[in-house]
């Protein structure tokens, strides 16, 4: 029977790092941290993720800058405003919460961030820095997940690591941190042939597909460590992970439960990062 990692007491010790820091930050430099949130649209989704997020910055003491936007502002409105975001002093991140309504240009607004703000790590300046090694932002989902694996004490080093889903913003860059920590990394996805197999060799298994129950406890090592990052929404309004949680704690040594293990670490990482980028204006190590 695998032990739950909590990703919500996880979270909260970072956050709590984090206020210490900021507090600290304050009191020697006098600066003020500052998030900018920009949402548009009135996806419900989008707007709790938001609230979230803001809630958050009060919890660790940074400034929160709302911005929302109407549903039919032009291309060219939204990159005024980011630009405006990126002059200015009292912004130390920018975040634009995806997805956007179609008629705009989602990969036009990230490249429109200044590297230095773009706190979602999703520029490609920032991107590129992973993929080195160099990196001062890392995309939070993936960054929350290393901080999970830590938590278990499970080495990384040397252990087969599969990475089920190779999207942009969780399978690639959390395949390219496990890497960067020695493990062995396969990836998985849509076109791989025996999914199954794959998951039975890995002594890490992270899942990010969005596709209900799609790993099952069959489909896990004995004491392996799974990380579920799916958060798909049932017909009856609960939230599941990519994992069947039932059958695979009984083979895995750790597992997060959906809701309450990924989730919660990544807007933590995305405070991480906010304050990793006051620190790198100032000069501050
Ligand atoms: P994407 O849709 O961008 O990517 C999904 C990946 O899964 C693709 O690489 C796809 O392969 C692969 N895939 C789809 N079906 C299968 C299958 N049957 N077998 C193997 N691989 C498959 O999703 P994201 O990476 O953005 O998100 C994945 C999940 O994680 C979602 O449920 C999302 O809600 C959740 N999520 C949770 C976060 C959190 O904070 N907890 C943050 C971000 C995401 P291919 O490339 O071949 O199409």
């Amino acid at each position: 029977m695998a032990n739950i990692i909590d990703g919500k007491a996880v979270s909260a010790r970072v956050k709590e790092e984090i206020a210490k820091e900021t507090a600290s930050v304050k009191a020697k430099y006098g600066i003020n941290i500052g998030l900018a949130v920009v949402i548009v649209g009135d996806d419900p989704a989008s707007r709790i993720y938001v609230n979230n997020k803001k809630k958050a910055c009060e919890t660790v003491g940074f400034a929160s800058y709302e911005y929302a936007l109407g549903a039919d502002i032009t291309q060219e409105e939204l990159l005024q405003l980011i630009d405006k975001l990126n002059k200015d002093d009292s912004v130390n991140g920018i975040l634009v919460q995806l997805p956007l309504p179609k008629h705009l240009d989602e990969k036009a607004v990230i490249n429109s961030i200044s590297p230095e703000k773009d706190v979602d790590a999703f520029h490609p300046v920032n991107v590129g820095k992973i993929m080195i090694g160099e990196y001062s932002f890392l995309p939070c989902t993936p960054a929350g997940i290393m901080e999970l694996i830590a938590s278990t004490g499970v080495e990384i080093k040397g252990k087969e690591c599969v990475v089920v889903g190779r999207s942009n913003i969780v399978g690639k860059p959390m395949s390219m941190l496990l890497l960067h920590q020695s493990g062995t990394v396969t990836i998985c996805h849509s076109k791989t042939q025996d999914l199954a197999d794959h998951c039975r060799k890995a002594d890490i298994l992270v899942v990010a597909v969005g596709v209900p129950k799609l790993v099952t406890g069959d489909m896990i090592k004995e004491g392996a460590v799974v990380i579920d990052v799916g958060m798909n929404r049932l017909e009856n309004g609960k939230l599941c992970g990519d994992v069947d949680f039932d059958s695979a704690k009984e083979k895995a040594s750790f597992i997060t439960p959906v809701p309450g293990g990924v989730g919660p670490m990544t807007i933590a990482m995305l405070m991480k990062n906010t304050l990793t980028a006051a620190k790198i204006k100032h000069g501050i190590e």
